[in-house]
């Protein structure tokens, strides 16, 4: 198994990246750490349980809790596929327990993606951005619309905006980042692990830089 890291803001474009990447590769596999946590609160299992305060606020979760459900996904996964670790890890200990995990299960990082993108664009991205309920497809409403406002064109249930992309925990959301997911870039890339890729202008662009960097 092989492991890529996309790293980036909140609204950089790693989920809508990772969609477009698997839905071209089926040897590809996106894993959300934000969907895991987010399937958990809905569940109400103990993990999403203690999660969700952290989650409304804009907060990381406990370093535990996000790298014992990544750990148990990865031991699960049988055969040759390359993990495209959305979101995970976002501090530098859970890099490091994700080395020990790579390490626990024969597995190899092959890189960390950067998606840059500068604040007042992510800004922007995350105000309009929409989400179905049912299946997952993310949509925004100037960039990405669907076909019939607020409604998914995959299954045809309404759109709803994320509880913490109101503007006050997105504030949140970004200063964290900064402080505490910003230092995975020098982490990476005293490694010789990081690929920087400009995550502006056309989707599709965006999609051809990410693969030129994994290439
Ligand atoms: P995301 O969907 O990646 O924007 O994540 C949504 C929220 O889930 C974040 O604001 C955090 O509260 C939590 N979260 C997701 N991934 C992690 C992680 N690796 N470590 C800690 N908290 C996380």
């Amino acid at each position: 198994m092989k492991i890529v890291i996309l790293l980036g803001a909140p609204g950089s474009g790693k989920g809508t990246v990772a969609a477009r990447l698997v839905a071209a590769d089926a040897t590809l596999k996106h894993v959300s750490s934000g969907d895991l946590l987010r399937d958990a609160v809905k569940r109400q299992t103990p993990a999403g349980v203690e999660a969700e305060g952290f989650m409304k606020r804009g907060e990381l979760v406990p370093d535990t809790i996000i790298a014992q459900m990544i750990g148990d996904l990865m031991k699960g996964i049988q055969g040759e596929c390359t993990l495209l670790l959305d979101g995970f890890p976002r501090t530098v200990v859970q890099a490091e327990i994700l080395d020990k995990t790579i390490a626990g299960c024969g597995a190899e990082l092959s890189c960390a993606v950067l998606l840059d993108v500068a604040d007042e664009v992510l800004v922007e991205r995350i105000a309009g951005r929409r989400g179905c309920p049912k299946c997952g497809a993310g949509y925004h409403i100037k960039n990405l619309p669907p076909k019939v406002e607020g409604i998914c064109d995959v299954c045809g249930a309404e759109l709803i905006t994320r509880k913490d992309d109101n503007p006050e925990t997105v504030k949140n959301r970004l200063a964290v980042y900064k402080s505490q997911t910003m230092p995975l870039i020098d982490f990476y890339k005293g490694r010789g692990q990081l690929r920087e890729v400009a995550g502006v202008g056309a989707i599709d662009e965006i999609v051809t830089r990410v693969k030129q960097a994994l290439a």
